[in-house]
């Protein structure tokens, strides 16, 4: 299948082409580089520097490929950032998802795989969280992906393109060749690595009054594997619709800096300091119509495999890309 990555160079980008030329796709990746690193793009993918902002660069990419499924990555994406400078985000993720809308349809593309996340929901009124809850997000980053949802759900419709919601939990770990590297660096896994990698002297944790079983936020961590196994999975004919991605399972913060001081054997000192704005106090997914519809079955779930990916490709790339 001929595939448009948009957003290809970042890290859940960059796993997601991987597995997809492992799968025998002809994909191209579009990226403008801003945040993503053309060291991630797989040599077997073709690349070309375009910007969601930018519509003839857009129309250019798009009529020259003629992808037959576009999956869209392409986003500003940190939570904290999107509380202090909202606007950004919604020209970036919202303008740059209509424009990329655009050109699909002027392409005459039929399939959006699009890259979601649980921020969509807000605090949920019940744990594990399912696809029927109630979409009243918190911060900006939720707020304008849940806009791209609304503007694909009615585009999709009106113009007869399948489009598929995959709302990721917190993606993390890495493969062999491509990992976590966003400059400025601001989740949680990451971080606390830069103790043990000598980059940072301590890991603040950011609140430690919720309700929670150690006063700390908890969130469940998905193996980037196995969200980029989703993607491959979506590509099904007659897949269309919201799915949630995560293993079930929720980690406090502490409990996350517990398993990275066992893999790597450092005493990561930790500090407590205010909340951070826009963090809900739990997310943990229910993944049952994934798994039932998609037939996801993820593979890597074990906490501490997960930490020690991430731990690996971080001392092969102590700078990243
Ligand atoms: N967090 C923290 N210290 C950090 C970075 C993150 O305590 O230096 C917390 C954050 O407040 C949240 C959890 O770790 O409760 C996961 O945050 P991350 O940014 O990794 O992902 P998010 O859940 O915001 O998408």
């Amino acid at each position: 299948m001929k595939v448009l990555v948009a957003g290809g160079a970042g890290y859940i980008g960059s796993v997601t082409t991987e597995r997809l030329c492992d799968a025998g796709h002809d994909v191209t990746v579009l990226d403008n580089l801003e945040r993503g690193h053309r060291e991630a793009v797989d040599s077997r993918a073709a690349f070309v520097q375009a910007d969601l902002r930018k519509p003839d660069e857009l129309d250019a990419a798009l009529q020259k490929v003629r992808p037959e499924a576009v999956i869209h990555f392409a986003a500003y994406i940190e939570v904290g950032e999107s509380m202090t400078d909202p606007l950004p985000f919604f020209e970036n993720n919202v303008s740059g998802s209509l424009n990329l809308m655009k050109a699909m349809v002027a392409a005459e593309c039929k399939k959006l795989i699009f890259s979601s996340t649980c921020a969509t929901y807000g605090t949920p009124k019940k744990m594990p969280m399912d696809e029927t809850l109630p979409q009243k997000p918190e911060s900006v980053y939720g707020e304008s992906k849940l806009l791209c949802e609304k503007i694909f759900e009615w585009a999709g419709q009106i113009h007869g393109v399948e489009c598929v919601f995959l709302r990721y939990f917190n993606a993390c770990g890495a493969t062999e060749k491509y990992g976590e590297a966003h400059n400025p660096e601001s989740h949680l896994i990451p971080l606390v690595l830069q103790v043990p990698m000598g980059q940072r002297e301590k890991i603040f944790i950011f609140g430690e009054d919720y309700e929670t079983r150690d006063g700390t936020c908890v969130r469940d961590y998905i193996h980037i594997k196995d969200l980029a196994q989703a993607h491959i999975l979506a590509h099904k004919p007659g897949i269309a619709g919201a799915f949630n991605l995560g293993n079930g399972d929720g980690y406090t913060v502490k409990e996350v800096i517990d398993v990275c001081r066992e893999v790597t054997g450092h005493p990561i000192p930790a500090e407590s300091q205010p909340r951070r704005a826009g963090d809900c106090t739990a997310l943990v997914a229910d993944a049952t119509k994934a798994k039932t519809v998609l037939g996801w079955d993820p593979q890597h779930t074990d906490l501490k495999e997960i930490v020690q990916s991430a731990w690996s490709w971080h001392q092969a790339h102590p700078t990243g890309y």
